[in-house]
Formats: structure tokens, sequence, C-alpha cells
């Protein structure tokens, strides 16, 4: 058990660190007995018992005072390198002089801005950053997209388990992976032009047919598009006056051909609820072109198909972010032409402002799949997993990690499909190694004429397959996460020395069930001094009902819970 010290206004967001890190940990009571105690800033240390003492603060302590420890340097904002990788810290740090073992440098000076040392009996760990401050950052405005490729926050976390593991001590935790699958992966589609016949003479088909012919054309030449391509774009531009009267496809409309991709792999389809409104920006109305010629209720055939093949409806919301009223507006709308009444969204063209989530969960969306980057790929939040925003009560974020316009277009990534392959390479390796959900964007009309980026999408879900995920829609992956943080933890001592770990799971609903990941560290048992690089092992059980396990308090207990 983790006993953590920390102040009220820090509560949020160590509340959702641990609630993401899924292991048994309360707040701090005094005289209680503690395998790892973590101290948030700087308080008072005195009768503290655990074997494990860790102390976060990106300034001087009266801990540093009496141990010693001194300030090497302060930062605002470093690299750090350690043994998971790279982690940017955007807020206040120090670096630090002393003899203990380094297992965390500043990536640019080399000094140390974690070690661990011994005090007695007692192993303490002193890290330079403020931990709240960090996660609070990660789940409000999110990281630049600079740092785009780095799962920070899901690293955060992976340095603190390093951390007690490597100092001996088992753990507990529900890791954010549904039984027999490596991660989760959302296939979702923004549904923004589902049909050309619905624009005129407007930007739109001006832009369509200056991309079609003269577009492709320097796309050939640049060696980004092949001469099929340019003619299937040619052939289309010269087809559209036949789309208008009526004598050729509209090639714009294309929810059967996703159905046929997506086959067994039901994703979820994102709806904009008003036609001809562009909304607002954050600092003001939006420019016109924002405004979709379509909305829901022109498509309304479709609905009925789409959710016959287990695909899901949601909102491409307009203005929900910015007003709760216009959300349960929008959010109206969807419901009335589709049937649905439980609704996530995801807002077009991604806008938020601070108080967004706290707006869009005040007007009862299941959840929001906002946080993303639109000139880029990755982790915006920092993290594969779903989370709850600080600020909402019920509304949980499924964070977006890749849009198919950010890798695209021209003014936003512009890059050739070897390159985006490369470019999403650390968004899956992030996912196999820390679990959680890739979320994936592919507009309606990204497959058709004249963006006809249909074959690296079918690449893209082949190699998914190989990989083995549980394919999943928005709400089922919510459902899941929601589970897991149903899921309850108690803890109590044995008198074998041992520490017994109930798991109190709520009821299933027909999805994969969470596994319960047990983590014994292989070290000689007189150890006390920390690894920087623990060799530990660790056991998956399936967990779909109430499960119980049980610990070591001490290394010698090892044996008889084997
Ligand atoms: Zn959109």
């Amino acid at each position: 058990m983790i006993g953590v010290i920390t102040n009220p206004p820090e509560e949020a967001a160590i509340r959702e660190f641990f609630e993401l890190f899924k292991t048994p940990w309360e707040q701090y009571r005094s005289g209680l007995d503690y395998e790892v105690v973590i101290c948030v800033g700087n308080a008072k240390l005195e009768g503290i018992s655990a074997r494990l003492l860790i102390i976060y603060a990106a300034e001087k302590t009266s801990f540093d005072e009496e141990r010693q420890v001194q300030i090497q340097s302060r930062h605002n904002g470093l690299t750090c390198s350690f043994a998971e990788g790279h982690l940017p810290i955007f807020g206040r740090a120090v670096t630090f002089r002393h003899p203990g073992i380094s297992f965390m440098a500043n990536e640019d000076s080399h000094e140390s801005i974690g070690f661990v040392d011994q005090y007695g009996a007692q192993i303490f760990a002193r890290i330079g950053y403020d931990l709240p401050s960090e996660v609070n950052t990660l789940l409000t405005e999110g990281q630049p997209s600079v740092n785009g490729s780095t799962p920070t926050l899901d690293l955060h976390i992976a340095n603190l388990r390093d951390l007690i593991v490597g100092c001996g001590i088992p753990l507990v935790e529900i890791p954010p992976l549904p039984d027999r699958f490596p991660f989760t992966v959302c296939l979702t589609h923004d549904v923004d032009h589902p049909s050309i016949r619905r624009h005129r003479l407007d930007h739109t088909i001006f832009g369509f047919l200056l991309r079609a012919t003269a577009g492709s054309l320097i796309n050939l030449a640049r060696g980004r598009i092949s001469l099929s391509k340019v003619m299937l774009n040619w052939s289309a531009a010269v087809r559209l006056p036949f789309v208008y009267i009526g004598l050729a496809k509209d090639f714009w409309n294309n929810f059967e051909r996703y159905l046929e991709i997506d086959g067994d792999h039901p994703s979820t389809f994102y709806f904009i609820p008003f036609s001809d409104r562009a909304g607002d920006t954050p600092d003001g109305p939006a420019p016109r072109l924002r405004a979709a010629r379509y909305d829901i209720s022109h498509v309304s055939e479709k609905i009925p198909l789409l959710l016959s093949e287990r695909c899901e409806v949601g909102l491409h919301g307009i203005d929900a972010w910015a007003d709760t009223a216009r959300g349960r507006e929008e959010a109206r709308r969807i419901t009335e032409v589709s049937g649905v009444e439980e609704l996530g969204v995801r807002t077009h063209w991604l806008f938020r402002k601070s108080d967004s989530m706290r707006l869009l969960d005040a007007a009862g969306f299941l959840y929001d799949s906002s946080v993303g980057y639109s000139d880029a790929v990755g982790f915006r939040a920092g993290t594969n997993q779903v989370f709850k925003p600080l600020d909402a009560n019920r509304m949980l974020e499924v964070p977006l990690h890749i849009m198919d316009t950010a890798l695209f277009y021209s003014a936003r990534m512009d890059l050739s499909p070897a390159k985006a392959w490369v470019t999403l390479t650390p968004i899956f390796e992030g996912a196999a190694r820390h679990g959680g959900v890739v979320t994936i964007d592919w507009h309606d009309r990204s497959i058709a004429p004249e963006r006809l980026w249909e074959d690296f999408y079918v690449c893209l879900l082949k190699s998914l397959e190989q990989k083995g995920p549980w394919f999943a829609t928005v709400t089922q992956v919510v459902g899941w996460f929601q589970r897991r943080r149903s899921a309850k933890f108690e803890c109590a001592a044995r008198q074998d020395g041992a520490m017994r770990v109930r798991v109190i799971v709520p009821r299933g609903s027909g999805l994969p069930p969470m596994r319960l990941r047990v983590y014994k560290p292989a070290r000689d048992t007189q150890r006390t001094t920390f690894d920087t690089n623990p060799n530990y092992s660790f056991s998956d059980y399936c967990l779909d009902s109430d499960a119980e396990t049980c610990l070591p308090l001490h290394r010698e207990g090892l044996a008889s819970c084997q």
C-alpha cells in the first residue's frame, strides 16, 4: 500500500494520476505502516514508517535540509533521461548534488534530477520536479506538439513503478489492458462532407477541383502519388457535373465503403447537427468555411445501417465546447435523428478552451474525444489512457492520437506515406509498452477523390490487425475504463508478513475482462538499495470478478506468497 502526502490544491491531479496507475494507494494517515510513502512538495516528514520514502518537489525542502541534500541547479522546463526513455518536464525542476544512486538525469547537463539513498533502514528517493503540476499540465492544456511522440504521462507512471519495484518492493496494479489483448484501437470517422452534391460553387468545390487537377500533377511531380491516382482524380473532376444532375454516383458518400474496409471492427461516426452553422472559435465567430453543408438529417437513412453493423453514432460538435446550452441543443438534434440517447462528442476542428471539459460534462456527454493535435499526431495529454478531465464529474476523455489530415495536408505535416508510417511508430510502441487505446480519425471523404488516402488506411488496419489489439467503439472503450476505475482495492496486513490485496470488481457487461498484474522483484532478499535497471518480472491474472492476491511486506515473505 502506498500512502500519499499531498496538499488540497494538488489532490485532483494526484487522484487522477493514481486512477491511471491503478495500484493500491490512499491519502497518508499518520501512525500507520506503509511500504511506500510519497510526499508531494514540502511537508513535515517526522515519524513516517515506510520502507521507501519518495519526495517529489521542485524546490528545497526541509527534508533536504535535514538529510543535507544539495540543490545543484534550478530550471524552468527541461528533459530528463531515465531507464524508460526521455521525459519532458514542463514546470520548475531542480537537480541535486548528492552521493546517492542517480536514476534520472538532466539530459543536457547530466546532473541528477532523481536519486535513491538510504538512511538507517529506510530507503528514500528524491525527485526534483513537481509531479501534480506536471500531471495537471498534461491533463489540462496538454504538451506542445514537439513533444507529441512522447507518452509523457505514461512515462511518469513507469518511472514511479520502476522506482518502487527497483527498490525491491512488490506491486500490484490493474494495467490499462484488456485480458488477452496487447492494447486497444478505436477507429473513428468525422463526417464533414458526406455528399459533394450538396456543395455548389463554394470554397470546398474550388478546393476540390484545384487539388484534384493541378494539385494532383504537383503531387505526382513530388513523388507523393502515382499516375493512377492522378487519373482517378482527373476522372472525378470530369464526372462532377454528372454527379450534380444525378447521372453519376456521389463519390463523397462512403458509409458502405467504410463498413467494408473496417470489416469486423465496428467504428464510431461523428455527425454534424446543423448545416450552414459556422459556430465560434476561441477568439470570436468562426469563418464561414467551418460551416458544414449537411446535417445529420441529410444522411439519416444511413444511421440504421451503421447501427445494425454495431457502429456507433456521436456528435461532431459545433459549439458544444463553448456553451453548455448549445451542447445540449446539438446533442438533442443527434438523438432526435439517430435515436441514440447517450452520446459522446468530438469537436469539429478540435476547438476548446480552458473550461470546455466542464461545459461538455455539464451538457451530459458520456465522453469527449477531442484532445489531440490538428496539425500533428501523438500524445497531446501524454497518454494512451482514457482519463477523467480534472474539472469533470463524470465525463471521460478518450484522447485522439492520429488524424489523417494532420499527416497529409500540405499546410500541416505534409508527410509522404513512408514518412507518415515512421511518424506513427512511437504511438503504437507507446501503446504496446504502456497499454491504453490508440484513437484514429479517418475523415469520411478521405478515402475518395481527391484525397485518396484509402490505401494508407487499409495498410494501417492490416498492420494493426497483426498486432492483435481489441478493436472497439469509443463507447465500449469508455465502458471498459469506467469498470477499471470502479474496481477497488482492499489491503490488509496478514500475520505471516504478507499483505492481502482484495480487488472488488463491478459486474462485467460483455466487454473483455481486465487483468491483475503482480510485480515480484527478482533480486536477492537482503538487498535494500536500489536497482536502476530493475529486472523484475510480473504475472498477469484474468480479472473479471472479485479476486485476491497477496504481496510480501518483507522480502523474506516472497516464498509464502507465490
Ligand atoms: Zn470536422
